[in-house]
């Protein structure tokens, strides 16, 4: 038995039973990141001194009798646009290839107070702008169950990771898909949390409106156990929400006699592969048999989303990415003559073209002229968008889509045309634009690759969504094997 393919939850009861040492869980999990990672290339750098001397504070806190949390000698990989005090964080962008942050995002304190192992920072697209993590300037990572496939983006190396037993879990950020996407595409299960429920502060912004940081990982209940300890409000968050969580994972079951699942037509039409739509209505009918009431809905607006998505995206990047002007952080071009030609330089060559395209269309729909003719539509749609999920979730619990209309594309396959790449994200980017919580869970014939279910709630309904994903995992068992590399 290897200790990198088992659930936190396992490795847990096996720290606490004595029957096995963080160090070696650690060891376990570096040894399968020196037989995979050169293949598929989850990470950007790896900790491992750091993970090592976390891991004896633990063995020594069990020695002593302490009782640890149940993420304590858990190795837990994190997205590299999220702030890691005294190790780099880039962005994967050559713009912070150098940047080490002197603080700690408010998330990485919490996992750090509860004694996790950093295995090493993760792979993504360029400032999480991409649905493939082929933007990131140092590497792409490949998808661990087809290496000729991407992983998703922009958290593709969270995804990955997860997938190839190179981490137990990780962190991922989601400002349109990007936790649920590679989720989808790797057979993780991803959540992307209620707007507002876990701390921005030290996630580097791409879209301040949207972003939100969320856990990947094999089993339901590690999900639930991960998003239960970042999640809560945050002084250093102007957006945090000021609320009591319940403990997710203590309350999870997978009794969902009564639920009411909706079945948003839009989401089924054109675009949406066979393959994906059978998988999914296979899972939905399991459900039913288990007492769940499946009820159609619309949601009429959802042809506008993605229009509206790059509308309010890119302008909210536009003015975030202002800051990296070669003075405060970062890439500094060599040879420049004056401030403009400075800043002129620096950005020309830090960013890469996909950043590039955002800052041009942000900075073109914020433009005097142009504010009132697409900004400002954008956030009326977004009013209206919130407004249309208000009135499904009337006449039901929550909502069962596809999370990606396909399974993984070839790398190269769409990289050279932004529109198709864009389309990746149609099944998930209104949930960010509505600030509701939604989950990807694989639901594919196994054997093939992996197709996500995404379960969408009303706001703070996480709970709702482990739920539905339960019962899910309690009739086909282990949803997440490790891919065999
Ligand atoms: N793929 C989408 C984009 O490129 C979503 C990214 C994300 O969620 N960070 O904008």
């Amino acid at each position: 038995m290897n200790f990198y393919e088992l659930s936190a939850s396992q490795l847990h009861k096996m720290l606490t039973g004595k029957k096995c040492s963080a160090v070696e869980i650690a060891e376990s999990v570096f040894g399968r990141i020196d037989a995979v990672e050169d293949r598929v290339g989850s990470y950007l750098c790896l900790t491992r001194d750091n993970a090592l001397e976390a891991a004896r504070k633990v063995d020594a806190r069990i020695a002593a009798g302490e009782e640890i949390h149940p993420l304590a000698g858990i190795p837990v990989a994190i997205k590299d646009n999220i702030c890691t005090k005294g190790v780099t964080t880039t962005c994967a962008s050559r713009m912070l290839h150098n940047f080490v942050p002197p603080y700690n995002a408010t998330v990485m304190d919490k996992l750090e107070a509860a004694g996790i192992l950093m295995p090493g920072k993760l792979n993504m697209d360029e400032f999480a702008m991409g649905s493939s993590c082929e933007t990131s300037y140092f590497h792409p990572t490949r998808n661990p169950h087809d290496l000729e496939r991407v992983p998703g983006g922009s958290s593709g190396g969270s995804a990955a990771c997860v997938a190839a037993g190179e981490a137990v879990l990780s962190l991922g950020s989601d400002t349109g898909g990007s936790i649920r996407q590679p989720s989808s595409l790797c057979g993780t299960i991803g959540l992307k949390p209620t707007y507002g429920s876990v701390s921005r502060y030290g996630l580097v912004a791409f879209a301040s409106s949207l972003d939100q940081i969320g856990p990947i990982g094999r089993t339901v209940e590690d999900v639930a156990t991960l998003y239960g300890t970042i999640c809560g409000h945050d002084r250093m968050d102007a957006t945090s929400a000021r609320r009591e969580y319940p403990n997710f994972a203590a309350e999870l079951t997978g009794d969902v006699s009564g639920m009411r699942i909706g079945i948003p037509k839009e989401y089924y039409g054109e675009g949406v592969d066979g393959e994906v739509k059978e998988a999914i209505h296979a899972a939905l009918k399991e459900l039913e048999g288990r007492g769940a009431k499946l009820v159609e809905v619309s949601l009429p607006s959802t042809d506008y989303a993605l229009s509206a998505y790059y509308i309010i995206s890119s302008a909210e990047a536009s003015s975030n990415l202002a800051r990296f002007d070669g003075v405060k952080y970062g890439y500094r071009a060599e040879n420049f003559e004056g401030l403009t030609d400075l800043y002129e330089k620096t950005r020309s060559e830090g960013f890469g073209d996909e950043v590039k395209r955002r800052i041009m269309l942000g900075t073109f729909v914020l433009s005097s002229g142009y504010y009132d003719a697409y900004y400002n539509k954008a956030k009326l749609f977004q009013k209206a968008c919130a407004a249309e999920f208000a009135r499904a979730f009337e006449v039901c619990d929550v909502l069962a889509t596809p999370t990606s209309p396909t399974v993984a594309f070839k790398l190269g396959e769409n990289f050279g045309d932004p529109l198709k790449m864009y389309a990746a994200d149609i099944c998930t980017i209104a949930v960010n634009i509505a600030g509701l919580p939604a989950i990807s869970i694989p639901c594919g014939p196994t054997g093939s690759l992996p197709i996500g279910l995404q379960f969408i709630g009303p706001k703070f309904a996480e709970d709702r969504l482990f739920r539905a994903s339960r019962a899910l995992e309690e009739i086909r068992g282990n949803l997440c094997p490790v891919a065999s590399l």
